[in-house]
């Protein structure tokens, strides 16, 4: 079973009059008329209850694209059991035909389920076709296909054998069930979590978040016609104190994949401890959490690169990234002219639906962060330690639609540089050109987080020194590059400090949390 090392998917552009563009506005237009009955699944059951959640897109929230079936306790036990009676055929299967299964996949996606997933990512998660296209098509596929190649190499790592014995390492799947956790802001990602530790021999009970549901059964039914059998991977809908009171008590409970919120990792984390003696292994905890990410321009740095890097870093996908630049340190020589063309870019960017292809920025995800970002941006307008100089505006009588905003903060410490807002929310400070080594530190000490975070300079000096410096302050650090867009098998993604456990996504590294080796030795 050769696989061969994979290319990053292409990127379809979309152009005017281009056939993937007409594909993507049928389905577009295909998707709006259906009111979906979204399910849950369940041991290869469609679940439905009585209690129903209506699905909106976030740009035109009066609009119905379909509801789904939300359930409780006793869904999330069905889902733990139909997830261990699938365990033990799926954990004897040769790894070879789970990666098929996942290969096949990544070709279905790339062909057939390229418009679907790409539709309904832009609709209900209020995602441009451009960033559509590089999440939900291209770095899907690209984990697909990078985990088989990884995944080959954890089963082919094998110890040393002396004459007269045989050593081996027998990579086990985990025993017992694992909880996938899932975010809305990437589709790619909601599949991932689930599908990298499906493909290494475990069983999932998988719950994505409330605004992500309506990609997330096309992902469901792209598992089940690429063949992963039934209960391997149980999708259910359910408020999380109450899925996470039913999987943290369980005795088979053997890990969790989670992206998400710093908060609610933490919260996870106590639970599991509060019942570590009764698991039966020491589960596996792998997440990945919040930023404060951080671009930083050295006196030295090409003015128009940092721009792009801001405008690009902090506003793609209305700064809903978790490798979202949101704080900004410019130095007082270059601070004027790098904001004027900020302001350049950001009066060209168009907002609106995401039907109109023109449209850069679209709606935030839904009501609590709109109001949540607004809360900030009265607080910003109010106070005499910041200046917001451009956007600032919001309205949500049709979506929620926050303008692409940037705050200067006076203060270095100002709330809005150290709080996570994750939205269209940028905030610069400006730091004396003489004292670049004062901004590094400021950018060190200002945020529990350490996701992403890019330099910008033309000094080799000041990149090692701002390289050595923050070696703790980003997990992906960029350099002359905005902190957004890691590509799978490019630039493993993940942080430290508050923002995860850094088990890099799309490596080896995260795979290796997936299984439990067994070593082997015997004797002739
Ligand atoms: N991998 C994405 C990027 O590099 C961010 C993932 C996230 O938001 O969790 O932009």
């Amino acid at each position: 079973f050769n696989v061969p090392v994979p290319i990053n998917e292409p990127v379809k552009g979309y152009a005017p009059g281009s056939k993937e563009k007409l594909e993507l506005q049928q389905e577009l237009q295909r998707l709006k008329k259906l009111e979906l009955d979204i399910p849950m699944h369940i041991g290869g059951e469609e679940v439905r209850t009585s209690n129903l959640k209506r699905i909106s897109p976030p740009h035109d929230h009066q609009r119905t694209l379909g509801h789904f079936h939300y359930g409780d306790a006793s869904h999330v036990t069905q889902a733990i059991d139909a997830a261990l009676a699938a365990r033990t055929a799926w954990a004897e299967m040769p790894w070879e035909h789970r990666a098929a299964i996942f290969l096949k996949a990544a070709d279905l996606l790339a062909g057939p389920y390229r418009a679907r997933i790409n539709a309904a990512t832009m609709l209900a998660q209020s995602k441009n076709a451009f960033q559509a296209e590089i999440d939900a098509a291209c770095e899907l596929i690209d984990f697909f296909r990078f985990n088989v190649h990884f995944m080959r190499q954890v089963y082919e790592q094998q110890p040393e054998s002396l004459p007269g014995m045989w050593n081996r390492l027998e990579q086990r799947p985990l025993e017992g069930f694992v909880f996938a956790l899932t975010p809305f802001n990437f589709t790619s990602i909601a599949a991932n979590l689930p599908s990298s530790v499906a493909m290494m021999g475990n069983v999932v009970v998988w719950k994505p978040a409330d605004t992500q549901v309506y990609s997330a059964q096309v992902l469901m039914e792209l598992f089940e016609e690429a063949g992963v059998p039934v209960g391997v991977i149980n999708l259910i809908y359910a408020d999380g104190p109450v899925v996470g009171d039913v999987v943290f008590k369980h005795r088979d409970f053997a890990g969790i994949h989670f992206t998400g919120s710093t908060k609610v990792f933490q919260t996870i984390w106590q639970e599991i401890g509060q019942n570590i003696a009764s698991y039966k292994s020491y589960p596996r905890i792998v997440g990945e959490t919040g930023g404060k990410d951080f671009i930083l321009a050295h006196p030295s740095a090409h003015a128009k690169a940092v721009a792009v890097g801001i405008s690009r870093g902090a506003f793609e996908y209305q700064g809903q990234k978790c490798s979202a630049a949101s704080r900004v340190y410019l130095p007082s020589n270059l601070a004027d002219e790098i904001l004027g063309y900020v302001k350049e870019d950001l009066a060209s960017f168009k907002m609106g639906d995401v039907e109109d292809f023109g449209n850069f920025i679209n709606a935030v995800i839904d009501e609590r962060s709109f109001d949540k970002l607004a809360k900030y941006l009265d607080g910003a307008k109010a106070d005499p330690n910041a200046e917001i100089i451009a956007g600032g505006g919001y309205d949500k009588s049709k979506g929620y639609f926050i303008e692409p905003t940037v705050i200067v903060a006076k203060d270095p410490k100002y709330i809005t540089m150290c709080d996570e807002l994750f939205g269209p929310v940028v905030t610069v400070y400006v730091y004396d050109a003489d004292k670049f080594e004062e901004a590094l530190e400021l950018v060190d000490s200002t945020s529990p987080y350490a996701l992403t975070g890019a330099i910008f300079s033309q000094d080799r000096y000041a990149i090692d020194l701002a390289s050595k410096k923050l070696i703790h302050a980003a997990g992906n650090f960029y350099i002359n590059d905005k902190p957004t867009g890691a590509v799978v098998g490019q630039q493993p993604f993940g942080g430290a400090r508050a923002s995860g456990t850094n088990d890099k996504a799309g490596s080896i590294l995260n795979l290796l949390r997936w299984v439990s080796p067994r070593a082997i030795k015997e004797t002739f």
